[in-house]
């Protein structure tokens, strides 16, 4: 909830005062983004089945839980190579 209010916050400040108008479709965009993270991620620690494209995506995220400093992200390790926390 406060990482949905702290990313919300500026969507809401420059939606009012530009009055673009695209707030609400930026929230359904971070509810569907939220709700997909949480998804697979749950299926990652439960082994439950994954779409063949995050085949790599479980071994990926459970060494994050080995090793709590590197691969903060769960099925695209986008943010790990552009800060270099993707590990060996
Ligand atoms: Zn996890």
């Amino acid at each position: 909830m406060a990482l949905f209010a702290i990313n919300g916050l500026p969507v809401v400040i420059v939606d009012f005062l530009f009055r673009f108008g695209i707030a609400p479709g930026i929230f359904v965009g971070f509810a569907v983004y939220f709700i997909t993270v949480e998804e697979i991620h749950w299926r990652i620690h439960l082994g439950e089945w994954l779409p063949p494209v995050l085949g790599a995506a479980r071994a990926y995220h459970l060494a994050h839980h080995a090793r709590s400093d590197a691969r903060f992200n769960i099925f695209l390790p986008l943010w790990d190579l552009a800060f270099g926390t993707a590990g060996d």
